[in-house]
């Protein structure tokens, strides 16, 4: 067993500031000293977990091995580090508020008041102290603001392991805005959050500033002065082009060494080379392609956090720069695509839930597919690409999901409780990780280079087995299997340079210096397709 250390990452001042990626950031500096870890996020909000929230309000869900369906920050724990996330990564008021009332019910607190400080309190604790021993160091990211009455709770548990442990940290990070009448950064916000944390017992013992400027010496003083810290605690944390060179950055200004110090671990290695190495590349790529991504939570950045980030991996695998176009699905259905799509050198479908704009997507489909542009459909992309070639191809005209048109006579896709035993799942939708085995001979099996494949899903439907042959006997291929519950997970084209369609998200499983192969092999086609047009 392991003596575990605890960094603790709060927040102050407003929100979006890039907490998630300073907690990862600082995790891939402790891995790069030799360290293992994890990360944890504590989320105050009173949902049990982010599955039933809309993307407009929450982002992406991000899905884990297990099936847990988390935050999106979880995502960016795995892009940064090897940490492999779970159920016990992400906790949620909700989720911890809802075992508590299960003890009480169950009379665990045997005849006492069940109150927010300890019994909540202590239900927190446990849930960080889950994986307690297992790793050097763990890193717990408490969500939202520190004023938030909601997380409370939450400050108030940190506070008491920093009491009864001297070997955990707290890092906060704030906002320093650069005030352009007065021509300077303003450390006041900052001074305040730190107030606010000190009123509740937590004295932080790094500050991490965001700013549009790197903070001088003199702020630096003055933010060190008013908020009880020496001038080495104060780091500096500028705007960068890419997410990725923050460890460098925070390296740079002496952070890892300084939390090594205070954590009283000695560094059993100091190895960036690779992560530099990479970042080096992103910051040298210089053609450019363009993909379209149809959709429609499409021009909120944080809805396809993820796939945004697998489609960058890609290119700066194949030294290209992807621009993103996004389109709105339902936009499609008033104007010519050639002329919307005239830019464009790939398409790309990306999973969502609902009937709206699906036809629009049907439309974008039936365009790839006849002008040959390399195409991926994800998720919800391959059940519309599915149904694309059955109406227009093997010419059953209302072929449908019963997602979106539950009389449709022709039902391509069904509730999954309709094919397998849902009970054994215990859950209505397919989440986590599933084994597919793919078919030698295909563009699918050329890619992966190997018949058996995991990857992660998250949905309702399933590609209904009648409808099988249909697809296959007018020119689509099913590519891969589910080989347990034999449900189909892969399909592609034919006659046709790139058109791939997949019931799972490969996008949760890319990784920056371990781009994933559908991704790269795409955005790769994509180039071929751009040089072809210019040819
Ligand atoms: N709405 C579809 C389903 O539930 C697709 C889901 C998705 O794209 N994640 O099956």
């Amino acid at each position: 067993m392991l003596k575990t250390k605890y960094i603790f990452i709060t927040g102050g001042v407003l929100s979006a500031l890039g907490k998630g990626v300073a907690a990862a950031s600082i995790g891939n500096i402790l891995e790069s000293y030799g360290f293992t870890i994890s990360i944890l996020k504590l989320d105050p909000y009173l949902n049990v977990d982010p599955g039933t929230m809309s993307p407009f309000q929450h982002g992406e869900v991000f899905v884990t091995d297990d099936g847990a369906e988390t935050d999106l920050d979880l995502g960016h724990y795995e892009r940064f580090t090897t940490a492999k996330m779970s159920q016990e990564n992400n906790w949620t008021a909700g989720k911890i508020y809802n075992d508590v009332i299960q003890k009480e019910r169950r009379g665990d607190y045997l005849g006492k008041t069940v109150q927010v400080i300890p019994h909540v309190t202590d239900e927190i604790k446990s849930a960080i102290k889950v994986m307690h021993g297992k790793y050097d160091v763990i890193l717990v990211e408490i969500g939202g603001t520190v004023g938030d009455i909601e997380s409370l709770p939450f400050l108030e548990a940190i506070r008491q392991i920093g009491l009864e442990d001297n070997d955990s940290i707290y890092v906060h990070l704030t906002l320093v805005p650069f005030i352009k009448t007065a021509g300077e950064l303003k450390t006041k916000p900052t001074q305040h959050s730190v107030k606010a944390l000190r009123e509740i017992g937590i004295q932080p013992d790094i500050l991490l500033c965001r700013a549009e400027i790197p903070l001088n010496d003199d702020i630096k003083k003055k933010i060190a002065l008013f908020t009880n810290l020496k001038f080495d605690d104060v780091v500096s944390a500028p705007d960068v082009k890419t997410i990725y060179e923050i460890p460098l950055i925070f390296k740079k200004e002496g952070l890892g060494s300084n939390i090594l110090k205070k954590l009283n671990l000695q560094k059993k290695k100091d190895d960036s080379e690779i992560w530099a190495k990479w970042v080096n590349r992103v910051k040298n790529l210089k053609e450019e392609i363009v993909i379209s991504i149809v959709g429609k939570y499409i021009q909120l950045n944080d809805s396809y956090k993820s796939l945004y980030e697998a489609l960058f991996h890609a290119g700066v695998k194949n030294n290209l720069r992807v621009k993103l176009d996004l389109v709105e699905s339902e936009d499609l259905l008033k104007c010519d695509l050639s002329e919307r799509f005239k830019l464009s050198h790939a398409i790309l479908i990306p999973g969502g839930f609902g009937i709206r704009g699906i036809e629009g997507m049907i439309k974008a489909v039936e365009y790839s597919r006849i002008n040959r542009i390399p195409f991926l459909g994800i998720c919800l992309g391959m059940q519309v690409a599915s149904i694309e070639f059955i109406r227009n191809v093997a010419e059953i005209k209302d072929a449908d999901s019963v997602e979106f048109n539950k009389y449709a006579h022709n039902k391509v896709f069904l509730k999954l409780k309709e094919l397998i035993n849902i009970e054994e799942l215990g859950h209505n939708m397919r989440l986590g990780e599933y084994k597919c085995a793919l078919e030698k001979g295909t563009l699918c099996y050329s890619i992966y280079k190997t018949e058996k494949i995991f990857e992660r899903h998250r949905h309702r439907f399933e590609f209904n087995p009648k409808f099988e042959t249909v697809l296959e006997d007018n020119g689509m291929i099913i590519s891969g299997k589910n080989p347990e519950r034999n449900l189909v997970e892969m399909i592609e084209l034919k006659d046709h340079p790139w058109f791939i369609g997949c019931q799972f998200h490969p996008e949760f499983k890319s990784r920056p210096i371990n781009p994933h192969p559908l991704f790269v092999s795409f955005v790769k086609s994509a180039k071929k397709f751009k040089d072809r047009i210019k040819s």
